[in-house]
């Protein structure tokens, strides 16, 4: 019997044409295909030839189609008429915007360009940024790292030049034992998944050290689930295992790090020879030597009369039987035994799967090695181990971990991506000094090496509103966003006149607390004016902050605009190779938006600020893609490496070869007409012989200053003894010019100390004896998922997680809730069971909760009726000590906001009567309306 089969088309045509540019629904930008047909987004694929995702894709990639047709986008620019947080608007006109705009900006910068604190969120165009504010002449200026995960980069900085995830990335293709800390899944996303099952398709194992049990640490061999705040205390444990099993990379330690370098034993500093380089004993001669000269075998054991080498400081702080498996066990909620086994394991692939690859190589001092050692162990960490009080020393202790079994930089462990290795010496210095209608002195944000170079006035008071490289944080590498609007508040150090925020949501889960940040920003003064007199806003979105802001500049979404993912900033390098990449308008916009960058340039040209003006007078950019395609660093280095022109004589005739240098070249007027042509993004091989070692590596520094990622080679030692960090705490022992203020000399004593150490950053407060954590789901990126059809489907309310100990203690049942509290206020939550969870930790996905009127949500959404923050239990700042002193939430010596020491009480509590989360907000008037209640639509026929 035969049925009649219905007549379908298997196969329809897709698109009728590919657009090729880079995903902006998280930060790993991959390269994606958009498929267009009638002129409309059709479908988004990953691309197979990117260098980052090699054609994966994620579930936040393909919905980017949502994204681009979300109801929540802004549509034309807007101006305040009700109260500050009523979301009450009157669209305005782009002239009248930037006329606005270029009112309240110039009077600023011809008295006083502090009065204007411009910080970036979830920006991938700092260096461009950071060009304007500079140029704009206000020493307020950073990204989101400071609320993200600062501490993590700058301890890589200052440790090795270099960090995880865009800083570097396992050699996947060889590592044998790859462990993680605390990895936000939604941040390295594709990379790392990729990254895992290459390990595991390779035999592989993988070791997850993180209170929770979910993504990455769900598909680990091992899981750890220690207690929140003590990964240090555990990294430590470990090096003492290693020391003493005598289970380190002695060789490695002796050449490439200043594990040999003597110390000068009245100061601490390093002993210098003449031309300033740190000395070691030579162990062919026994001879004092500067570290780099040819021929030499610096000695671990080096000693000079009383100066000895930094490795004993290492062998005597670390062999202490403080961090002693059987001492750290209980802090850290892990038995004494599974740290000793874990070392053992580390040690076991580290040094007995050792191999080789038949590469040569010439190190700095001249040497050449007929191969290559692989150590096939890799680490990588971000915000989990980082956004603690005593998240950089913590940093710096894993990075001192990897260093130790001489697995950085080798076959088989972590490598760098260019730009980076960059010594700490190659990065700028913080500048804040002001001047009335001028350019700032320098880049805003950088790598003090000492109290000469913190950002203080000629009267000792900060220099920048965050406070940022002050006694209270010294190396703030990224500034502190998250203090910005508590501090202009409150006029300390001083007060401003308007706060400029770009893709910042801190109105909702971008500040610590959002109620009181909120209450800031409305605040208003005995005369009735806002204490924060005027607050200008960039989005695409109509987020929470939107409603808190005077003046909308609303942005494109990411298919819509010009971007630049730069080698100056945070590029797409790959280990084996240098990339960059493009975003362009695959599609117009259907509204009066206009991308930020491109807003930012035409303020500039309204001001005429130098950097923008040509010596006549005229705009030297007419939007960002000008300046993308023309804007020169220095001569011949531009935003894109790719495809630069080549010098006169080079082509056709002798005019210059357009489209012919790499790196170094001037502008090229076709440039991003050829990145369209090749995919959205430019790539680099490095060769071979240079692709490991390459702090040491010779043909890797030439290869590096070649493409112009440094005007010199720039060899150096890892820093397991940080001398900058040395300087400081000499200066809180009374010596030099500058010197800390009482009230923080102890504080500087003690926690700039350069060899890493664990210190309590975590401890209960009273009844408050729970940590409590946020994850970023996998599935969204902070806050932008939540408005996207396809994604909220995923995740459109949170529980708050609570392990089976305290789920038994307090006797919930499935259904329950529970009031959870802080000394900063309390949450009413439903709750469910986690099993993989540490006993004293609950947790929650960030960001998913909304407030009724956001995003173009309605008022019943899940989002605003069964989600929540935890942000309303965290403070910016800590409880009042008694001392009149107003001390931050953040981390002694970057600043990095420490969210991951909240700690709280939970009891279970009858439901709320409308069952909904509390606290509940007052809506907000939507400048978008809601959202239809069916989205739905036809691409083609
Ligand atoms: S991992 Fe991030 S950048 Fe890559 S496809 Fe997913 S959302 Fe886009």
């Amino acid at each position: 019997m035969t049925f009649q089969q219905p007549s379908l088309d298997t196969s329809p045509k897709v698109s009728d044409e590919v657009r090729k540019t880079t995903c902006y629904m998280c930060a790993c930008r991959c390269g994606i295909n958009v498929h267009m047909k009638d002129g409309k987004v059709a479908y988004i694929e990953g691309n197979r030839d990117h260098p980052v995702n090699k054609g994966v894709l994620c579930a936040k990639g393909s919905a980017g189609i949502m994204q681009v047709n979300a109801p929540s986008r802004l549509r034309t620019p807007l101006k305040r008429v009700g109260p500050r947080g009523s979301g009450e608007f009157e669209e305005i006109s782009w002239d009248e915007a930037l006329q606005i705009a270029a009112d309240w900006l110039e009077p600023i910068r011809r008295d006083n360009p502090e009065k204007l604190a411009f910080f970036t969120g979830r920006d991938q165009s700092q260096s461009f940024t950071s060009f304007w504010a500079q140029n704009y002449g206000t020493p307020n200026y950073a990204a989101h790292g400071g609320f993200c995960s600062v501490n993590m980069a700058a301890a890589g900085i200052y440790t090795m030049g270099g960090a995880f995830w865009e800083f570097g990335q396992p050699d996947w293709d060889r590592t044998q034992l790859f462990m993680l800390f605390g990895v936000a899944e939604d941040h390295d996303s594709n990379p790392i998944k990729m990254g895992i099952g290459k390990v595991k398709a390779n035999g592989g194992r993988v070791i997850g050290v993180n209170p929770i049990r979910t993504g990455y640490n769900a598909v680990a061999d091992d899981w750890v689930g220690i207690t929140p705040g003590t990964d240090g205390l555990f990294i430590l444990a470990l090096v003492h295992e290693l020391l003493r099993a005598g289970k380190v990379d002695f060789d490695y330690l002796a050449r490439y790090t200043n594990a040999p370098v003597l110390l000068d034993a009245e100061t601490g500093l390093f002993l210098r020879d003449d031309n300033d380089k740190p000395l070691v004993i030579d162990r062919n001669t026994g001879d004092l030597a500067p570290f780099d000269k040819p021929g030499i075998r610096p000695d671990l054991r080096g000693t000079s009369g009383p100066h000895r080498a930094v490795f004993y400081q290492l062998i005597e702080r670390y062999l202490s039987p403080d961090y002693a498996p059987e001492a750290v066990a209980e802090r850290c909620g892990i038995p004494a035994p599974r740290i000793g086994a874990i070392a053992a394991e580390l040690a076991r692939v580290a040094f007995d799967q050792a191999f080789t690859l038949p590469i040569e190589w010439t190190d700095f001092r001249g040497e050449t090695h007929p191969t290559m050692t692989g150590r096939p162990v890799s680490f990588h960490a971000m915000r989990g181990i980082s956004a603690h009080a005593n998240g950089f020393q913590t940093c710096r202790a894993l990075h001192m971990l990897q260093i130790l079994l001489g697995t950085v930089e080798v076959p088989g462990g972590f490598r760098f991506k260019p730009p980076y290795p960059k010594p700490v010496e190659a990065h700028p210095t913080p500048h804040c000094h002001a001047k009335p209608d001028c350019p700032l002195d320098g880049p805003h944000l950088g790598f003090p090496r000492g109290p000469e170079g913190l950002a203080l006035k000629d009267d000792g008071s900060p220099a920048r509103i965050d406070k940022a490289f002050t006694w209270e944080n010294p190396m703030s590498a990224h500034g502190l966003m998250h203090m910005v609007i508590s501090n202009a508040h409150a006029g300390d150090p001083y007060k401003i006149d308007t706060l400029f925020l770009y893709m910042a949501n801190m109105a909702w889960n971008s500040s610590m607390n959002t109620k009181a940040v909120t209450e800031m920003l409305t605040d208003t003064d005995d005369d009735g004016n806002y204490v924060i007199p005027r607050i200008i806003y960039s989005d695409a979105y109509s987020s929470e902050m939107v409603a808190f802001a005077d003046l909308i500049l609303p942005d494109t979404t990411y298919l819509e605009r010009h971007d630049c993912i730069s080698l100056l900033d945070r590029p797409i390098c790959e280990a084996e190779a240098a990339a960059d990449a493009i975003r362009w308008p695959v599609i117009e916009p259907d509204r009066d938006v206009r991308g930020f960058q491109t807003v930012l340039i035409q303020l500039a040209n309204k001001l005429k600020l130098p950097g923008f003006t040509t010596d006549d007078g005229t705009a030297r950019y007419a939007d960002y893609a000008d300046y993308i395609t023309n804007h020169e660093r220095k001569p011949g280095i531009g935003p894109l490496a790719g495809w630069r022109t080549a010098p006169e004589g080079s082509g056709v005739g002798g005019s210059p070869a357009r489209g012919a240098a790499t790196g170094r070249g001037s502008p090229n007027p076709d440039q991003i007409d050829t990145y369209i042509e090749n995919g959205g993004f430019f790539i680099h091989h490095i060769p071979e012989a240079a692709q490991f070692y390459k702090p040491w590596n010779s043909a890797y520094q030439n290869w590096a200053v070649d493409l112009g990622l440094y005007d010199t080679p720039q060899p150096y030692l890892f820093q397991l003894y940080s001398e900058p960090m040395r300087h400081f705490q000499r200066a809180a022992e009374g010596h030099g010019d500058r010197q800390p203020p009482a009230h923080l000399r102890d504080r500087v004593r003690t926690h700039m100390d350069p060899l890493p150490y664990w210190y309590e950053s975590n401890a209960r407060e009273g009844e408050f004896t729970i940590t409590a954590l946020t994850q970023r789901p996998m599935a969204m990126y902070h806050s932008w998922g939540t408005q996207n059809a396809w994604l909220r489907q995923i995740h459109g309310r949170n529980p708050l997680y609570i392990p089976q100990k305290l789920w038994d203690t307090h006797g919930f049942a499935e259904g329950d809730w529970a009031r959870v509290s802080s000394p900063h206020g309390s949450i009413t939550v439903p709750v469910a069971l986690h099993g993989g969870l540490n006993d004293n930790t609950v947790w929650t996905w960030n960001a998913i909760g909304k407030r009724k009127g956001a995003w173009a949500l309605s008022d019943d959404a899940p989002e605003a009726t069964k989600g929540f923050l935890l942000n309303h239990l965290i403070g910016e700042l800590l409880p009042p000590k008694g001392d009149g002193l107003r001390w931050s939430n953040s981390d002694p010596i970057t600043g990095q906001a420490a969210w991951f020491d909240l700690k709280v009480k939970i009891e279970k509590t009858a439901p709320p009567a409308d069952a909904e989360t509390k606290p509940g907000f007052d809506p907000q008037h939507s400048p978008v309306g809601k959202g239809p209640q069916d989205l739905a639509w036809k691409v083609g026929k």
